[in-house]
């Protein structure tokens, strides 16, 4: 693993207890102005959950993360100013599931029949302080993880 990508997970960790809302405030003011074409939306100003989910981003990317209580979730990607990116523009998504006693479970998951989202099952924990892995290949990126608390989650 390289270190950045440690310092990454560790940096969201820690984040994550203090509040994400936080975390991407101030991420978006220090982030340098980008350019931006008339008519567009800013990026990085919109990180609100279309889906009942968690807003991740690395880069200009970012992707919503869904955990339903019965332990279907999806994965929808979409670009910096929050366009819905086909879930072609990924490959390789899971997500791990770790408790802390020790349970662990990798869900691969399957695109959607309507191209849209990422879709798998997890048998799904009460427990808040499991860590949830995100992993996924972007095109023409190198593969990505994050872990987040479960906590993290609205529900
Ligand atoms: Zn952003």
């Amino acid at each position: 693993m390289k270190t950045s990508q440690k310092l990454i997970a560790l940096g969201i960790l820690v984040v994550a207890l203090a509040g994400l809302r936080v975390y991407f405030l101030r991420q978006s003011i220090s982030a340098a102005p980008a350019r931006v074409e008339p008519g567009a939306t800013m990026p990085h100003m919109d990180h609100s959950p279309r889906h009942g989910g968690l807003v991740l981003m690395r880069g200009d990317t970012h992707f919503e993360v869904v955990l339903n209580p019965d332990g279907r979730c999806q994965v929808y990607f979409t670009d910096a100013t929050r366009a819905d990116l086909p879930a072609s523009f990924a490959s390789e998504v899971d997500i791990g599931l770790a408790t802390l006693d020790g349970e662990r479970q990798n869900v691969p998951l399957q695109v959607d029949p309507d191209g849209k989202m990422w879709t798998g099952r997890l048998k799904m924990t009460n427990d808040r302080q499991a860590i949830v892995r995100v992993t996924y290949v972007g095109r023409g990126e190198q593969p990505y993880w994050i872990d987040v608390p479960r906590s993290a989650w609205p529900h």
